[in-house]
């Protein structure tokens, strides 16, 4: 078995969870429809739902934040992000947001309109959200092997290359108003993307004049797997590989919540001018002034910090070896998960570990609730939930590649023994998971609907 990668930090404060009944975790599964989501944190022992904006401050950050300039406009806190991000990003503009889909809604009402294509290799379900609300279409083109939970490919998360250029010849660039692609890959598995796929991907784009724009989130995480894995980076500084990466683009929308290490906050950053100026009043709109977005003077300073410590490499060797030792403690107790491990999750292939149940009767939902009723354990569907949906044109019912429980896990939170645990909670649910039943929806709304649905076991 993998070793755990001691952590290069000491606990300063702690917060206490607790695991309640398994009786009480009955009665509060039913009172939240079958929907982790609609639990309350205080149910839940350990909390995987997502890595996002879930993660322990550092005392540098609390320093900083109480520093926080609230003017409304020109703040010192405003200056010191910008330092950080010209350093690290390198655009020439950038508004603060309060999340990365504020970012992605100003940047989807700025260039899309109805039936254009936005390619990327795989969107993720804000992202692709806030473009279907434009009209847009999302097109998902990563390499084949993403769709093989058990295919090892160092780079999963990359762009298909070959596929990309066919679907520009083929809808022509004059109907793709901006590509992207998403690193590391969260949709399918945290998986990175290497170097090379991003220039690539970037040379396609440049050709065809298409402004392209990286989602950033967990752009650190991907500069450290570039950096232990593509050859010619090993010399490299994560700071150095970040450089590069961003030098390839002509913008990023970033969920601070992710790699920037803070509970809240986002960015949209840009080169052009214009599409900068039509930003900042969009952002007025919808966020705030173009120097606080709709963030709090402190919030920007936790950032600029944030991003810093990042893309600390021992930091980042020990948050990639913590994933990874969680991957392969499922992996050598017979629990399918996706491999190699990504960066901040786990994913278990839920379609393989439950092959009785349909997908239309979601496998990834019936664990998540199994792993909540054994462990107080909550980790998320991204299967046929979240992501199947109908062609509104064909009337064809589209699914996801795999259907998956993802368990991300917070930055600089949990410990070793949390991991045991939960891999011991998966031993339980291995042994009868034969007699696990599937679900089907009472309720969904249009969009996102894993967020709020609710479910009724099938007898
Ligand atoms: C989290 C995330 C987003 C959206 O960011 P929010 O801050 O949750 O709005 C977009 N893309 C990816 C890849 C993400 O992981």
């Amino acid at each position: 078995m993998k070793s755990y990668p001691p952590e290069p930090f000491r606990i300063k404060t702690v917060e206490t969870i607790r695991r309640i009944s398994r009786k009480e975790r009955e009665t509060a599964l039913a009172a939240a429809g079958f929907n982790i989501f609609g639990l309350r944190s205080d149910d839940i022992f350990i909390d995987f739902l997502t890595d996002s904006g879930t993660g322990a401050l550092s005392d540098r950050q609390w320093g900083a934040m109480m520093q926080g300039d609230e003017s409304y406009a020109g703040a010192r806190s405003f200056f010191r992000l910008k330092e950080a991000m010209s350093q690290i990003f390198g655009f020439k503009h950038f508004v603060p947001t309060h999340q990365g889909r504020a970012a992605e809604h100003i940047l989807s009402t700025l260039l899309i309109k109805p039936d254009l294509y936005i390619p990327s290799n795989t969107h993720f379900d804000t992202t692709e959200a806030n473009i279907r609300a434009r009209g847009g279409r999302p097109v998902n083109l990563v390499i084949e092997e993403a769709a093989d939970p058990a295919a090892f490919h160092p780079f999963k998360g990359n762009m298909d290359i070959e596929k990309l250029e066919a679907f520009i010849k083929e809808t022509g660039a004059e109907n793709i108003p901006l590509g992207m692609t998403t690193i590391t890959n969260n949709a399918t598995g945290g998986q990175p993307v290497s170097l090379e796929n991003i220039r690539q991907t970037s040379e396609i784009y440049r050709k065809y004049n298409i402004p392209f724009f990286i989602d950033a989130c967990r752009y650190a995480e991907n500069a450290f797997f570039i950096k232990t894995r593509e050859t010619g980076y090993t010399e490299k500084s994560t700071l150095e590989i970040a450089q590069e990466i961003f030098s390839l683009a002509d913008g990023a929308t970033m969920s601070a919540k992710k790699d920037a290490l803070v509970n809240i906050g986002g960015f949209l950053a840009m080169n052009d001018d214009d599409l900068f100026q039509r930003a900042q009043n969009e952002l007025i709109l919808r966020e705030g002034f173009p120097t606080y977005g709709g963030l709090a003077g402190r919030d920007l300073d936790a950032i600029a910090v944030g991003l810093w410590e990042g893309l600390d490499e021992q930091y980042l060797e020990y948050r990639l070896g913590q994933t990874a030792y969680l991957v392969e403690g499922l992996h050598d107790a017979g629990i399918p998960v996706v491999l190699p491990p990504g960066g901040h999750a786990v994913y278990v292939d839920a379609g393989s570990l439950l092959p009785h149940i349909p997908r239309d009767e979601f496998p990834g939902q019936a664990l998540s609730i199994e792993l909540y009723l054994e462990g107080g354990i909550r980790g998320v569907e991204l299967g046929s939930v979240a992501f199947a949906y109908t062609d509104p044109e064909t009337g064809e019912k589209h699914y996801p590649l795999m259907e998956l429980l993802r368990m991300a896990i917070p930055r600089r939170m949990y410990t070793q023994a949390h991991m045991d645990f939960v891999i011991e909670t998966f031993k339980q649910i291995a042994e009868r998971k034969d007699s696990i039943k599937g679900y089907r929806i009472t309720y969904a709304p249009k969009l996102l609907r894993h967020f709020t649905a609710k479910f009724e076991p099938i007898d």
